[in-house]
């Protein structure tokens, strides 16, 4: 029993002090890395190749303590995040028009609306970046946990006169979605579809959407079949995506 009994003392001892050493080592490093991260490059450039390979792994070994003692304050808090992505994808284009096809069009209005997102500061995701447009699946998994999902399409008619903006969502979010229609109209000069830009979701004729069940608005940002639209489109697109992420940091703000 007694021996048992010296054994666990040296046990825990031997704990403590590991934990306590690893703990400074940790201190240590965030102090290392706070001060090499304001050394300027160029004098960084300086340093000896021999020295600076031993900095270069100390700063790599650093790094994954200091990530090992943030990983439990990251489950705590959450920074809350925009999901903003393109309909269709890569593979699926989605409405056509001539040369014009609706999955490249939203690609590029989504990195618009990505490029206005990122200078105001505002923590964002996308389905791809660049030329990159995924499916839906990962559209529906990135809205998945944001605090606010948009997903940009065009519509399309047989006939070539059917205009107009419109986003589909929940009820819930039926004053946002026509704020989004109303920034985009605005600016093409379009007129509003549906509820003052709103359109239910249980009244689309597009059904049960995956996406705006996970949470998200579609906006349909005009008809690429009609050439008027398509047109105004291809002309102040960059003007309408910046509108439309005024709108998304607005609501941000409030949230
Ligand atoms: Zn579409």
């Amino acid at each position: 029993m007694d021996d048992w009994k010296q054994a666990w003392k040296l046990k825990s001892v031997q704990v403590g002090a590991a934990s306590a050493f690893f703990y400074a080592l940790i201190l240590l490093s965030e102090q290392f890395l706070s001060v090499w991260n304001v050394i300027p490059q160029e004098l960084k450039n300086k340093i000896p190749e021999s020295i600076g390979e031993w900095v270069g792994m100390f700063v790599g070994v650093a790094m994954v303590l200091a990530r090992l003692k943030k990983q439990p304050e990251l489950h705590g808090d959450i920074k809350p995040f925009v999901t903003i992505t393109a309909g269709h994808s890569n593979v699926d284009p989605g409405a056509v028009n001539g040369k014009y096809n609706e999955a490249e069009l939203v690609r590029q209005f989504r990195n618009a609306v990505a490029h206005y997102l990122a200078v105001a500061g505002l923590e964002f995701k996308t389905d791809g970046t660049g030329t990159i447009n995924l499916p839906l699946t990962n559209a529906i998994a990135l809205a998945k946990g944001a605090s606010l999902a948009v997903e940009f399409h065009m519509n399309a008619a047989a006939s070539k006169s059917a205009n107009g903006v419109e986003t589909i969502a929940l009820p819930k979010d039926k004053v946002l979605a026509q704020k989004l229609s109303v920034a985009v109209a605005n600016v093409f000069g379009s007129r509003l579809r549906g509820d003052n830009g709103w359109i239910d979701q249980s009244q689309s004729a597009r059904g049960r959407l995956g996406f705006i069940n996970a949470g998200g608005l579609i906006v349909e940002l005009g008809f690429i079949s009609n050439e008027a639209e398509l047109a105004e489109f291809n002309l102040k697109y960059w003007s309408a995506a910046k509108a439309v992420a005024q709108v998304i940091i607005e609501h941000e703000k409030d949230a």
